[in-house]
């Protein structure tokens, strides 16, 4: 047997204590592992069984410029993640920017002058804010004449039934629910979670629309909320369903009106999914689909080790190692200004890229708060390539996520206690 311990010395110079416990946190771990390498095994078949049905072949990796008319390549990609989703129709496309511009096609495309949007887990994600208009900016949907209400999850994190019955009306437009906790210190919504309150809306009124913000979630379980009665469910490619291949791109999976009316947003109306060049990029975002259940099972693994290491050391996390996961991100409470950034800049000491550079906190726009984000990517902003970021206010919590391989997630956060460790932070 190979020792890594030497390795580790060898390398990195790691603190014995911190390698010794990391191999023991791994034995502890290794049922769980076990389940996720399972899951990853489905969500291989599920997409393996989508490119096989649709006769994924060499000719799909084509080249188009200009206005993308038969675009092949675009066209069986997007048939293969509507059957992935086990849904209708799908729009994935290169012209998504990002997560919050694939749900701003989404919500702008079927919420018209007058239409009530609510959300029923609670505020959205900080840059949704801007979209919707809570916090007010330029050609926000409330500025476009869209209402907007809201329900607070309950005290543990649960969808608030009661509430939701009073808020949501028969003449409700749309209902938004956010999958992954994002930068807040709560539950992530499971798929089984947001089938019990799918239903309840349709109760309400059937022809209710429900749009899920499924970033982070993609392949964490073996389904997805268009799985459990979800009209529309979105994501970014530079997240889980990217594989961390994809360099760009979102995607919008559902029913098919409403992604035809997002194609439309998106395009132009009556242009819809015939227009769109994909440069070549393709090839790439199938390659990444075919990667993206093994390397969200990487980056849960990243997270689960990690939980349970600062279990060790005697922090607060969230999700605890021993949780139920629905997406990728992992939550420590510092409860120190000085803890907190040490992990950061130690996660940036274990990227591939820019490892040699020191994070800082920062005024970012669009932030009450300094900010400081650890992100050596090869894709700028990737999110499922290992990377922290944190507000730098009380409790001073880290929200990590990503890891395109569970052997570089793991050094990166060995290395990141260790760091803190060294500066005489924490002990084990
Ligand atoms: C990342 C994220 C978004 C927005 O994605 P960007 O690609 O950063 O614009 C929206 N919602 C949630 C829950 C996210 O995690």
């Amino acid at each position: 047997m190979v020792n890594i311990l030497e390795f580790y010395e060898k390398f990195y110079n790691i603190d014995k204590t911190v390698i010794e416990n990391s191999q023991l946190a791994l034995t502890e771990l290794s049922g769980v592992f076990k389940d996720i390498d399972t899951r990853a095994e489905i969500g291989q078949m599920k997409v393996l069984k989508a490119m096989q049905e649709n006769g994924l072949s060499d000719i799909h990796f084509n080249y188009t410029t200009g206005y993308g008319y038969s675009d092949d390549g675009r066209d069986i990609l997007e048939k293969i993640y509507k059957d992935v989703y086990n849904t209708e129709n799908a729009l994935v496309r290169p012209q998504i920017i990002s997560g919050t511009h694939a749900l701003t096609v989404a919500l702008a495309a079927n919420l018209k002058y007058g239409d009530e949007l609510i959300s029923i887990s609670g505020t959205p994600y900080d840059t949704l804010q801007g979209v919707i208009g809570i916090r007010p900016t330029r050609n926000s949907l409330m500025e476009n004449g869209v209402t907007y209400d809201e329900c607070s999850l309950t005290s543990d994190y649960k969808f608030d039934f009661d509430a939701i019955k009073k808020v949501v009306k028969p003449t409700t437009k749309m209902v938004a629910i956010q999958r992954s906790k994002g930068y807040d210190w709560r539950n992530s919504l499971t798929v089984s979670e947001i089938g019990e309150a799918i239903k309840c809306v349709k109760e309400i009124n059937k022809d209710i629309i429900i749009m899920v913000d499924n970033c982070y979630g993609e392949f964490v379980e073996t389904i997805e909320p268009t799985d459990v009665g979800a009209d529309l469910c979105v994501g970014s490619l530079i997240k889980n369903a990217g594989g961390g291949l994809s360099p760009i791109g979102g995607y919008i999976v559902g029913k098919y009106d409403l992604v035809e009316n997002c194609a439309d947003r998106l395009s132009a109306p009556g242009l819809g999914k015939k227009v769109g060049a994909t440069l070549g990029v393709s090839k790439t975002f199938l390659q990444g689909l075919f990667f993206a259940p093994t390397v969200t099972a990487s980056a849960l693994k990243t997270a689960i080790f990690t939980a349970k290491m600062f279990e060790k050391l005697g922090f607060e996390v969230s999700p605890k190692s021993t949780d139920v996961r629905t997406d990728i991100v992992q939550a420590i409470k510092f409860k120190d200004r000085e803890k907190l950034i040490a992990f950061c800049q130690g996660i940036q000491l274990g990227a591939p890229v820019d490892s040699f550079v020191t994070p800082e906190p920062w005024d970012m726009p669009g932030y009450d708060n300094e900010v400081i984000m650890a992100a050596g990517a090869f894709i700028q902003g990737s999110s499922i390539e290992l990377s922290a970021d944190a507000p730098i206010k009380e409790p001073y919590i880290a929200y990590m996520q990503g890891g395109l391989t569970f052997e570089h997630g793991k050094i990166g956060v060995i290395l990141a206690i260790n760091n803190m460790v060294e500066k005489g932070l924490i002990k084990f």
